[in-house]
Order: structure tokens, then sequence, then C-alpha cells
């Protein structure tokens, strides 16, 4: 069965709001909210909203529990997994600073962390700040020339040595997805955490996380069709028990006394203080929402786009895309440069056409160093584009080159 793009696009209320034209290319950046998420958020705020995890009069009682199904939905998105083992963060920026933080006891002068140079600041600052903190070594993976993670360097660095490996599940510049079941199994035979930022892959379909194999797996709820403000760090559920808490305070502990305090079990160990329920509510909502989907029409859509898109780059002389050829290896992120146009100028002009685009470095700067460039232009799909984006945006780049030359 085909895709009925229209009908999809009907549950973003966003497509009948902006006025046409309206082509959003930067789903990579932020992805529109489903009509499902947005009315979750608004109904808790306005008609519904108590604390959680505290109260015990019946309104906050009903958004404890709502708290906790928006985790029991995430759980059955990720594969059914235990809902024990999804800790509720802010984004994938404080999922991947919580693994870094808390697997901080393991590292020190001897040990390593292995990072692919694919990684999204997120997943670097965080390990080199560890690893500048505990004398562990900071190892590169390097990337193919077509921008994917090279496997067979990746396990040529891998030794008795290594603490933690973390890589993207999909490179936020080239789109290129990883072989993640491989690396975990390299990784598991030398005994490391393999930590994996999936904020790209999620939007893309359900993740079976426990058949990757990997031991944390972090992502947000907007790139996800859910609200701003909350993301989730799943983590295997033998390892949770043993990590100590990230940040102290309200919700994490079991008892405290003046002298010292007892944690709570996870993932509550993880979730100090008001969590950020009305967005939670809403990633609960969105996963809902994917959940109900045909991911085997969506993800035939999405490449079919992607296809188009890279074929129709392909076509014009001055464009370099960043990334894999095959949109089999990837997702529909594509980032590319039009010689000699810096791609802020490419950006502005093409949003005089209604084509949002993302130019810059894309918080990625050591893969743009690998291509030997500054910055690039970024298109991103999602499942409510269609040809019209695609070509809207082929287009533009017609229209930009007849104004810069
Ligand atoms: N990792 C990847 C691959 C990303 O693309 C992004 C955001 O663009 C992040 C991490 C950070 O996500 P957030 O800003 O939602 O924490």
């Amino acid at each position: 069965m085909s895709l009925d793009v229209a009908a999809i696009r009907r549950d973003f209320p966003i497509f009948a709001a902006q006025p046409p034209p309206f082509h959003y290319l930067d789903s990579a950046a932020t992805a529109q909210i489903c009509r499902p998420a947005a009315e979750a958020l608004l109904r808790f705020e306005t008609e519904a909203r108590a604390n959680v995890k505290r109260g015990v009069y019946r309104l906050a009682d009903a958004a404890t529990r709502a708290f906790e199904e928006a985790r029991a939905r995430v759980a059955r998105l990720l594969g059914g997994v235990d809902p024990r083992e999804v800790v509720f963060t802010s984004g994938t920026t404080l999922g991947l600073n919580l693994a870094a933080h808390t697997l901080a006891p393991r590292l020190g002068p001897g040990r390593r962390v292995l990072v692919s140079v694919l990684e999204h600041h997120s997943n670097l600052v965080p390990w080199q700040l560890v690893c500048a903190r505990t004398g562990a070594e900071l190892v590169p993976i390097p990337a193919t020339g077509d921008g994917r993670l090279d496997q067979a360097a990746l396990e040529a660095r891998l030794d008795r040595r290594t603490a933690v490996v973390a890589v993207t599940h999909a490179s936020n510049v080239t789109g290129a997805v990883t072989d993640v079941a491989r690396v975990a199994a390299a990784t598991r035979a030398v005994g490391a955490v393999l930590v994996v930022d999936g904020a790209q892959r999620i939007p893309h379909g359900p993740v079976d996380v426990r058949a990757l194999g990997c031991d944390l797996y972090a992502f947000s709820g907007h790139k996800m069709f859910g609200a701003t403000g909350a993301g989730v760090l799943w983590g295997r559920g033998e390892l949770l028990a043993e990590l100590p808490p990230f940040l102290g305070g309200g919700e994490m502990i079991a008892r405290v006394t003046f002298a010292a305090s007892r944690f709570a079990d996870p993932p509550h160990r993880f979730e100090a203080g008001t969590p950020p329920i009305g967005p939670v509510l809403a990633l609960g909502a969105a996963a809902a929402w994917m959940t109900a989907l045909d991911w085997e029409a969506v993800q035939a859509h999405e490449r079919a786009l992607t296809r188009r898109l890279l074929d129709g780059l392909a076509a014009l002389p001055e464009v370099r895309v960043l990334g894999p050829a095959d949109p089999e290896a990837r997702i529909g992120v594509v980032a590319f440069t039009l010689e000699p146009h810096h791609p802020h100028d490419v950006c502005q002009l093409l949003d005089v056409r209604g084509v949002c685009t993302r130019g810059g470095h894309h918080c990625a700067q050591p893969l743009m160093a690998h291509f030997g460039v500054e910055a690039s232009v970024r298109a991103s799909l999602a499942l409510y584009n269609d040809e019209t984006d695609v070509d809207a945006l082929l287009e533009g780049l017609a229209f930009v080159r007849s104004q810069l030359g």
C-alpha cells in the first residue's frame, strides 16, 4: 500500500496554518508536532495540570498515571521494552550527558572512549569533558569517504581498554545509517558499553533497542513529532540498575537523612525534580501515533523521496552532496554545497520560495572537517513531505543560481 500523505498532513496543524508556498525541509532540526501530541500538551496544561509522583488527590493521581502511560507508550515504540528502562529527559543532549556522567566512574587513565567523527557535538563534547576529568583517552572512529562509520577501523581500535563506544544511529549531516547491531556485537566482545544517539533515526520508524543490542539509546521528542522540552534515554535494565544518579534532588531518592541519601530505583533515580510533564505527555502521544503507522509504506515513501532528491541534486553540476549516494544506506537527511555560494545565502534565497532548509556546520564540525568544508545546506525529509517539496527545493536551487550567478 502506498502512503496516504494527504491524510498524514492533516494530522499536522502547521500545514493548514502556514500560507503557501510552504515546503518544510528542516525536520532534522525539529520536526512538526502531530495533532495528538499538541492536544495532549494543551489538555494537560489547561485542563489537567498537577505535579506528578507526589499528590494523592485525584487530579495529581491522574497526572501521574498519564505520565506513566507515556512511559509505556515509548516502551512500545522501542520494541516492547520494560517501561522501567525508559528515562525521561529534556532531550537527546541531556540523555547523552547523563550517559557520560554516570559512566564516568568506569573511566580513568588507561581506559578509552571511542567516539565516531560523525557525531553531533552532543555525542562528542560530553565525552571530551568526562575524559578530561577522569584521564581516560578519547579515541576517534574515522568515517569512510562518503561519510559512513568506518566499521573496520572501529573494530581495529576495540580492545579491553575500551570502556565506552559512542555512535550515532543516523548522521544528522550525511543521513548515513549505522549498522548498530554489528557495532554492538563488537563492543560486547570487549566488555564495553555502547551508547547510541538515536535523535535522527527515531522519526523514521520504531527502533527495537533490545534487538540492536546497544546499552543506552537517546532521542528527543521534538524530532519525532512531539513537543520541545522532553526526550528519552533508554537503558538496558541491568546497566541502569548499576549506574549512579546524575542530578540530585526531589523524586530521585528512596530515603534522605541529613548525613546521606538512598536513591530510588531506575527510572526515577535519573529523573530529579519536576519533569517536563506536558512535553512528556506529548512525547507519549507522538509515540502512540507513530506506533499505529504502516512503517513499510512510510519508509518506502521516504526512500522514494530521498532518491528523487539525490537524483535531482546529482543533475546540478555545482552541487556536491555529502554522504552516501545510495538511498538505501541513508535516511532523507541530505547535506550539500552549491559552489561557490555560502550556505546561508542559499538558504535565504530558498526561503523566498517558501523552502525551509538549514545552512551551517550542523553541530558536527569534525565531520565537516572530514569533508573539507566549513558549512553546507541541509534538506531533511519526514513522512509528511511529498514530491512537491523536493521539486520546490530543486527549482529553488535553479532560482538561487539565477540570482547569485
Ligand atoms: N544528536 C543528533 C544526531 C542531532 O541531530 C541533534 C539535534 O539536532 C542532537 C543530538 C541534539 O538534540 P537536542 O538538541 O534535541 O538535544
